[in-house]
């Protein structure tokens, strides 16, 4: 199969999240399945990679009543073609936070076709993410000047998070796209004004979220930021496929940033882990640790495991906390952490291999998440035998097996937590039940290939 796959970022090029994770992965385990992928996505800036793509000329973009020049880069990474559609309008400082970001997405989304017709690219399914590309569904169904290849091509429009939208005014949406006028009345169309997410909604042949129970969970209100009426109404092409997670990268077997490597039969190794995380953050050795791994963001519901700190130490655990982001729950880290000497420790800051000590070194990880899409630390923690502690929701509730690979909780409140956590300290006093947990986790298969699988599925009920 051809697959074209758009997103505004990807790894290892660009990335501001989880999504370029995903348009980083899922091509390349695509490629491994026998497939052929071509992944689009803007020249920015601050694009990084080792060798520049190559130039190949510029290409006639049909935008805002007129035609844009756009350049378009191309690089071959294994096995996937990477198509770069350069512009002014990514020639800045950050990704996103701008003004003009609808529009300047509408211009790549408008460039997408553009630039898979000239590399000879005839894609048999045309694979959107999130709401940057969110009008090429729409575009592929109604667009004028649309090269031949591409009219009316199977469509799949993968949620990473509903939050963000693409709002604009609908008239001026309808001029940079070039589209015609009676779309107004289009899906495109949320109370009045333009809205990205909502158009791929109704124009995708198929629409997916990073897990199934989030394909649930965004059909509530208390979920759908105010488009689970159309998410309701779409349901039947809704569906959810959980994210991997990169298998060489995050294993114990070879990781070079852990202080002792260890598999699911030499788990004893596991403590000398632990022992390097201790000493280096001055924590007494001798008790559990729940960590966490984490943006510091209202999302991750750290603030409730703040709330509940204290406890946690009255329940026997050492906690140590790795994040950034909000500056009250970092003030309130680095306050617990000056009040409980060896008992509480934190690392205010982003720092990978720290990470991956952490992954290798904890007992738990806490992860008491309000939403969330997907959500790698817990298939990260599973893979190192570290237990995770998780909110029941959405890609948690998804991958974690309740007791059997990990603790889940469903009220996000202190006492929601603190229940979960004794659960948690007492099953951890039970040696020969925790070390089956461990291997239990440790067994479970998080790899891109299980997840491409789910695609192609995907892809070929829609590809007639
Ligand atoms: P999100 O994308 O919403 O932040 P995910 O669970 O999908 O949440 O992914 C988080 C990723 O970011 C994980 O790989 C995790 O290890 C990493 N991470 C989060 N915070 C830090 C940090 N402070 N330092 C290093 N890595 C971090």
């Amino acid at each position: 199969m051809n697959i074209l796959l758009a997103s505004s970022e990807v790894y290892p090029f660009s990335k501001t999240g989880g999504l370029a994770d995903v348009a980083g992965a899922l091509p390349e385990a695509l490629v491994k399945l026998g497939h052929k992928v071509l992944v689009v996505s803007p020249w920015y800036k601050t694009l990084k990679a080792k060798n520049a793509p190559l130039w190949i000329g510029d290409e006639w973009v049909p935008f805002d009543n007129t035609i844009e020049t756009c350049g378009v880069g191309v690089l071959e990474q294994h096995g996937v073609t990477y198509a770069f559609i350069g512009h002014h309008y990514f020639q800045r400082d950050s990704l996103y936070g701008y003004e003009d970001d609808t529009k300047r997405f509408c211009l790549f989304t408008r460039a997408i076709p553009q630039a898979g017709a000239r590399l000879n690219f005839v894609p048999d399914i045309i694979h959107a993410n999130d709401w940057h590309t969110g009008y090429l569904p729409m575009l592929l169904e109604h667009g004028w000047h649309m090269p031949s290849g591409y009219v009316r091509k199977p469509s799949v429009f993968t949620i990473h998070n509903v939050q963000y939208q693409g709002n604009s005014g609908l008239d001026e949406t309808l001029s940079w796209l070039r589209l015609p006028g009676f779309l107004r009345d289009s899906y495109m169309n949320y109370f009045g004004s333009a809205n990205a997410m909502q158009a791929a909604l109704g124009f995708a042949h198929r629409v997916t979220t990073v897990s199934p129970t989030y394909a649930e969970e965004i059909k509530t209100p208390a979920y759908g930021y105010g488009l689970d009426g159309t998410l309701r109404h779409i349901s039947g092409k809704l569906s959810g496929i959980v994210n991997g997670i990169d298998t060489d990268i995050w294993n114990p077997k070879t990781d070079g940033q852990i202080a002792q490597t260890y598999t699911a039969k030499s788990l004893t190794k596991k403590v000398l882990n632990k022992q390097a995380l201790c000493e280096r953050f001055n924590l007494d050795v001798n008790k559990p640790i729940i960590a966490v791994v984490s943006r510091l963001v209202d999302q991750k519901g750290i603030d409730v495991f703040i709330d509940g700190a204290t406890e946690l130490l009255w329940q026997d655990w050492n906690v140590f906390v790795q994040g950034s982001g909000e500056q009250d729950l970092e003030a309130a880290l680095y306050s617990l952490t000056a009040r409980n000497p060896g008992r509480f420790a934190s690392f205010v800051g982003y720092d990978e291999a720290l990470a991956h000590l952490v992954y290798a070194g904890a007992d738990t990880l806490a992860i008491p998440s309000r939403f969330e899409p997907c959500g790698l630390t817990q298939l990260i923690a599973m893979r190192y035998g570290t237990i995770p502690i998780a909110r029941a929701t959405g890609g948690l509730a998804d991958t974690i097996r309740a007791n059997e690979t990990g603790f889940l909780f469903d009220h996000l409140n202190v006492s929601g937590l603190l229940w979960a956590t004794k659960v948690a300290r007492d099953a951890y006093d039970n040696h020969s039940f925790w070390q089956s947990m461990m291997k239990n986790a440790m067994a479970q298969d998080f790899s891109w290939e299980r997840s491409a699988q789910a695609y192609i599925e995907l892809y070929k009920s829609i590809h007639g």
